[in-house]
């Protein structure tokens, strides 16, 4: 399996859209990987995670040959916060904008406040933007091409049903796991069930150095949720594990994030990061 991070900031991507903190002003004079976009990725060209508005900036600033944006026919949304699901930008799914119509099928899996978008979306625009919503069930398995998807619960906004995903195919396992505190215990219990092995795990690094653990996780709560995956026989030394979707709030920029997250043996996920587990 490989998986391309498009984007891996948090909803204010860094740079922050309005900010000049001291991360901020550096990331502008360094540039390179020290530039986060919002947070999106690309499973084997084929699955895309959540849709935020840099989306049609990932498409174009990839060259087109990893990131086939008009070819996608399966995107997994975790909830519907803007830096995950911008909904607005899928009306130019709409005949009058795609020349080469007839425009095929979206297929969106999601909660319902994400449903609920796109139906606002369809009022408005009194037309079908040819997509199609699939409620996305915590804990029931989808079957999207050769992947099987389950979507899980993650502990985050408590106004809607939040999820995160675990993808596989082939005998392989991911894990893609945003927007969430230490998981809930449902979770655990799925992993413990599902007998589940992952080769690849992506954990929300949000508050970077700073525990928090309730809405999101830093540092200490991925060291944490990594020994507890090990413990239940869901990850082991092989399980590759990536730090991803920061905040300027967390205090670091790329470098100094690597040497702190090397240290406790992750990855740390930069905008066009391609790893294959
Ligand atoms: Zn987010
Ligand atoms: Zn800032
Ligand atoms: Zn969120």
């Amino acid at each position: 399996m490989k998986l391309l991070y498009l984007g891996t900031a948090a909803a204010e991507g860094i740079p922050a859209v309005f900010c000049t903190c001291p991360v901020c002003q550096a990331a502008r004079k360094l540039k390179g990987k020290n530039i986060r976009t919002r947070s999106q990725a690309l499973l084997d060209g084929t699955i895309l995670f959540d849709f935020p508005p840099d989306s049609y900036a990932h498409y174009i600033a990839g060259g087109f040959s990893q990131f086939d944006l008009p070819a996608i026919r399966h995107l997994f949304i975790t909830h519907s916060h803007m830096d995950h699901f911008y909904p607005d930008e899928l009306q130019l799914r709409r005949p009058v904008f795609v020349a080469s119509s007839p425009v095929e099928t979206l297929h969106i899996y999601g909660n319902r406040a994400v449903e609920k978008a796109l139906l606002r979306l369809q009022e408005e625009e009194q037309a079908v933007p040819c997509n199609d919503f699939c409620y996305a069930k915590p804990f029931e398995p989808i079957e999207a091409d050769a992947y099987r998807i389950t979507p899980l619960s993650a502990l985050h906004d408590r106004k809607e049903e939040c999820l995160f995903y675990a993808a596989e195919n082939g005998g392989k396992a991911l894990l893609y796991a945003h927007d969430t505190g230490i998981f809930p215990d449902p979770v655990w219990d799925y992993f413990s069930g599902t007998k589940i092995r992952f080769n690849m795990v992506s954990l929300d690094c949000t508050a970077i150095l700073h525990k928090d653990g309730g809405n999101h996780m830093g540092i200490p709560d991925t060291i944490e949720v990594r020994k507890r995956l090990i413990d239940l026989g869901a990850a082991d030394k092989n399980t590759v594990f990536v730090l991803n979707h920061f905040s300027h709030n967390g205090g670091l920029n790329h470098d100094d994030l690597v040497r702190v997250a090397e240290k406790e043996g992750f990855t740390v996920a930069y905008d066009g990061l391609e790893i294959e587990a």
